[in-house]
């Protein structure tokens, strides 16, 4: 079995990270995963004011993927692949969004003006996916729960960023009572997590297409649970 973690963030990208890129992949690396997949908050989320606010898409792309880029050298060297992915936000409900990537998004700078519906046609159109994120997560800074069954191709029925269990208890309902594929997530943003989740597979997935086939195929072999929360 491989083991792959499915949501993760950069300090480079993600204002609300701490962990660059560069240690997030030595870390994982060190822990046996086999790969991981950079899920940075996208231009719609917390990523850096200095990224939002640049005025040259290009740029802004780069800006972006910088977070990416960094975890991808270093694992790179170490052996670990990293693939590209981004945590859409619409109004709450996060959004990872797998197999787009730079070209991708130098081709579609109107990705900002479109509606969360448009912008999952879109992804879908260009062959990618999106899996729900800790749907049913509560928390300060969340003023409701927002579900989209009908745009998304899988729902994150485990997140360690979920503060109770009984918010991914409820994400597995969802997923199963729509018959979703179900993927699990760290969410990580800190070295300091000690609760890491991601996803098994029975073959090595040499690219983010693999990963998105495995979702689109029903193909993922298993969720890695972390030690269960107390409350
Ligand atoms: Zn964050
Ligand atoms: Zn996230």
């Amino acid at each position: 079995m491989y083991k792959y973690e499915t949501h993760m963030h950069t300090a480079e990208t993600s204002a609300c990270a701490s962990a660059a890129g560069e240690q997030q992949a030595r870390r994982y690396k060190e822990l046996g995963y086999d790969g991981i997949i950079i899920t940075d908050h996208f231009f719609n989320g917390n990523c850096h004011e200095s990224i939002k606010n640049c005025k040259d898409w290009y740029k802004k792309v780069d800006m972006f993927m910088s977070g990416y880029e960094a975890a991808k050298a270093e694992g790179d060297r170490i052996g670990l692949k990293v693939f590209f992915g981004l945590e859409y936000c619409y109004c709450g409900a996060d959004l990872l969004t797998y197999g787009v990537d730079r070209e991708w998004l130098y081709a579609h700078p109107e990705v900002m003006s479109l509606s969360v519906f448009d912008y999952a046609g879109l992804v879908h159109d260009s062959g990618g996916v999106l899996v729900h994120a800790h749907p049913f997560r509560e928390a300060g800074y969340l003023n409701e729960i927002r579900l989209v069954p009908h745009y998304v191709d899988g729902v994150e029925s485990y997140n360690c960023g979920n503060a109770s269990e009984v918010y991914n208890e409820r994400a597995k309902w969802y997923a199963e009572s729509f018959g979703f594929v179900q993927t699990g997530g760290t969410d990580n943003h800190h070295l300091s997590a000690e609760r890491l989740s991601g996803i098994y597979t029975q073959t090595p997935l040499e690219s983010i297409d693999d990963y998105v086939q495995a979702i689109k195929t029903n193909n993922i072999a298993g969720i890695i649970y972390p030690e269960k929360l107390k409350n």
